[in-house]
């Protein structure tokens, strides 16, 4: 299968194309060893960051924002999403708290300082 992939590594933005053929994974377009890399992980395993909010048990309406430590497989994040939903935490919460432990090979932490 025939992927397109434009690189976000820098502003620069190359299109590249990537397509398994029966010698391996061939991509083209790519102008440095950045993209190339950039282009395998896409369309082998392809990763993001997510951020989200969650919900501040014991003050009225205020979330604090969180994200992945790390990326985590493309095809884990509608199922993440789910679980930041149904999530609370009561403040104080600092920023970089762990807010919910080694999910999908990562954490999810605060993103930002919640005091009471
Ligand atoms: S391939 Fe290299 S030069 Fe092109 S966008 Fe990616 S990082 Fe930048």
């Amino acid at each position: 299968m025939k992927k397109s992939i434009t690189c976000i590594i820098c502003p620069k933005g190359c299109p590249m194309v990537a397509e398994m053929g029966a010698d391996g994974l061939n991509v083209s377009g790519y102008t440095c060893p950045r993209g190339l890399k950039y282009a395998t992980d896409e369309y082998t395993n392809p990763t993001r960051t997510v951020t989200s909010s969650v919900r501040i048990a014991n003050l009225a309406d205020t979330m604090v924002s969180v994200k992945t430590a790390s990326p985590i497989p493309k095809e884990n994040i509608f199922d993440l999403m789910q679980i930041i939903h149904n999530t609370t935490v009561n403040a104080p919460v600092k920023i970089g708290q762990v807010i919910i432990e080694n999910i999908y090979g990562t954490d999810i932490i605060a993103t930002k300082t919640v005091e009471v």
